[in-house]
């Protein structure tokens, strides 16, 4: 089984052109490749959805620091076309660099508010290229609608927010985040993790969760964090970027007693791999039922 691919924006274009005129709706799910279950789930919700599913690899430059790892990040593009085959996607996008940054490229798109704080902080231009990035892809094959992971939960605010203020119209839909079998976030940089890294990083998951279900039952959100950033460098972890209780829409910090739906979010490194992570902070009702999965976990 193969897959249709396309490097060029008016190949894109032409499929996407072709499908309307059937009168076939289209979802996008952006990924920078080196799929995994959590990627695939957002192409199965999407085949669910719409009657087509266009997938984009690009390793994107302009959302890597100068320090960060675009060079060593994982490009797999013929595995990667195996699992979309397999799983039924129905065309893969995968630009070459130039495709998407042609000399004299100079436009940025930069959502403040939300893209402040948290990942913000610690990658100063992550948000301004996933912003960029997003956009064009988004105006290149303007689709029905396009996939994005919880996982990335600052990312996916971000995304709405550029998405509503730039009137683009496509539906956003979001995926709750795929996990291995000890609650490990899948990410693709999993895999730069050592056997004794990955055994300790479970942890981060299971302080997500500890935090969630005290906040939820009363306790308030700053000593719930204090008490957690202790749990994860004990685990192994050697330094926290942030670990914080925030307003599940805006992303605004929360302290004290928390009563409105929101989510505690962590960047925590294990040895030179940066982990991230977050979890929603159920209603008052939901605690005891997430409660008691915990204890017979
Ligand atoms: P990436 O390739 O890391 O840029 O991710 C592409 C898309 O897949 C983003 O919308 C991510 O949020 C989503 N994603 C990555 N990991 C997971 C996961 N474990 N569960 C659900 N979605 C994910």
């Amino acid at each position: 089984m193969n897959i249709p691919v396309v490097r060029t924006i008016t190949a894109l274009r032409a499929k996407m052109a072709a499908w309307r005129r059937e009168s076939l709706t289209v979802a996008l799910v952006p990924t920078m490749g080196a799929l995994h279950a959590g990627h695939l789930v957002l192409v199965q919700e999407g085949l669910q959805r719409a009657d087509r599913v266009v997938v984009s690899v690009f390793v994107n430059p302009t959302q890597f620091g100068p320090q960060e790892d675009f060079a060593h990040y994982p490009r797999v593009e013929t595995l990667d076309r195996e699992q979309l085959a397999n799983i039924g996607a129905s065309l893969l996008f995968a630009p070459p660099v130039t495709e998407m940054y042609p000399a004299g490229f100079a436009t940025t798109i930069t959502v403040t508010g939300v893209s402040e704080g948290l990942c913000g902080t610690f990658r100063p231009a992550y948000f301004t290229g996933v912003a960029t990035v997003v956009t064009k892809l988004l105006l290149q094959s303007l689709p029905d609608m396009a996939l994005f992971g919880e996982k990335d939960y600052q990312q996916l605010q971000v995304i709405r927010r550029l998405v509503q203020d730039l009137d683009i119209p496509v539906s956003i839909i979001s995926v709750p985040t795929v996990r291995e079998f000890d609650g490990l976030a899948l990410s693709s940089r999993n895999a730069y993790l050592s056997p004794e890294e990955r055994r300790r990083a479970m942890t981060l998951y299971q302080v997500l969760r500890e935090v969630s279900i005290a906040v939820a039952a009363g306790v308030q959100a700053d000593m719930a964090t204090d008490r957690a950033r202790v749990r994860v460098l004990d685990a192994g972890f050697n330094h926290i970027d942030y670990l914080e209780v925030r307003d599940a829409d805006t992303l605004t910090p929360l302290k004290g007693h928390v009563r409105r739906p929101a989510r505690v979010l962590a960047a925590a490194w294990l040895g030179r791999t940066r982990l991230i992570d977050n979890v929603p902070i159920p209603p008052r009702s939901d605690v005891s039922s997430m409660d008691s999965k915990a204890n017979s976990a």
